[in-house]
């Protein structure tokens, strides 16, 4: 089945008890085999969208297939293909790391010679905690086994809800190295994260939501490509009182007396024409320096286009 998706969500919407509309018509499709990014700012409706493919909460319409399987249609094979690691850490305090994944096994019906314990544990390196109360991990380490549970019944796809909000970055590198060697060995990985630079870094692909709402989904290059807007930054032989402008600018500001900083649309001109622009009025160039934009500046331009 190496062309459906890994994960299908159609036209899915969810309204919470109280009124709250926090889908809000939302389609989309995680390729086999990709590492997907998941971003939006706080109350996108982002754990929602996971906890209705988790089964903990109920969607108001729509549908959704994890591994083909849709989840009302197959709730039980969907359930059994994927792995979710939630965004809130609860666990049984008087539960050993070794005995939640032995209770989480059992509870996925996997039988007792294929569990891999003691393996998970080692992946997440918590192997030296195996026999440690849950309730004496660090925040990390609690992380780290949730990660562990999420794969005892070895899903094809994982999920992680903000898997490194409250992880120090050394952990977090580690969270990520297994990630990756997940992925690597054929998982399908979903996270989402607020963690712009993350996302860039790891996602092959990333959709952004916004008020319930899918603004964007692009291959991560191609979404850090619609970033518009390029700055230059130049440096000029003489001091200047006011910042020089050209209509062909977006904008253009003194950072110092002699250093400029000009804006412009990358679709419009490019950086040559912006220095001859400048050079137009009669000012000398000594230095430049170009700007990339990056993953947070789509992030903020499509987020606030949304809100208008
Ligand atoms: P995110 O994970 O992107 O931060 P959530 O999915 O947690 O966003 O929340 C989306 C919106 O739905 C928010 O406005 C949130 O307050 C609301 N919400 C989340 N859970 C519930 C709930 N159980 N009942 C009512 N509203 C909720
Ligand atoms: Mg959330």
């Amino acid at each position: 089945m190496s062309e459906n998706p890994a994960i299908s969500i159609q036209n899915l919407s969810k309204i919470y008890a109280g009124g709250k509309q926090a889908l809000d018509d939302v389609s989309f499709d995680v390729p086999q085999g990709s590492i997907f990014g998941l971003l939006g700012p706080n109350g996108a409706g982002k754990s929602t969208l996971i906890n209705i493919l988790s089964g903990m909460v109920m969607k108001s319409s729509g549908a959704a297939r994890i591994w083909g399987f849709d989840i009302d249609i197959n709730p039980r094979n969907a359930k059994a293909s994927i792995g979710i690691v939630p965004q809130e850490i609860m666990f049984d305090p008087f539960f050993t790391p070794k005995e939640a994944l032995e209770l989480q096994a059992g509870l996925y019906g996997v039988p007792k010679a294929r569990r891999r314990t003691m393996e998970l544990l080692r992946a997440v390196r918590l192997e030296d905690k195996a026999d440690a109360y849950a309730r004496t991990l660090s925040g990390g380490m609690k992380r780290r086994l949730l990660v562990a549970k999420a794969m005892v019944h070895s899903p094809p796809v994982i999920v992680l809800d903000e898997p490194t909000a409250g992880v120090d970055i050394e952990l977090r590198q580690l969270l990520w190295e297994y990630v990756a060697e997940l992925n690597r060995g054929g998982v399908t990985v979903v996270l989402t994260t607020h963690y712009l630079e993350e996302a860039e870094q790891l996602c092959d692909e990333i959709a952004i939501i916004n008020h319930g709402k899918l603004i964007a989904k692009k291959p991560t290059k191609e979404l850090v490509g619609m970033a518009r807007e390029k700055a230059v930054v130049l440096t000029l032989d003489k001091e200047m009182t006011a910042a020089p402008t050209h209509a062909a600018f977006e904008k253009a500001e003194l950072l110092s007396d002699r250093v400029v900083e000009i804006t412009y649309n990358k679709d419009r001109m490019n950086a040559g024409e912006v220095l001859a622009a400048v050079q137009g009025l009669g000012l000398s160039i000594i230095d430049v320096t170009t700007k990339e934009a990056d993953l947070e500046d789509v992030f903020l331009s499509l987020t606030s286009e949304n809100m208008k």
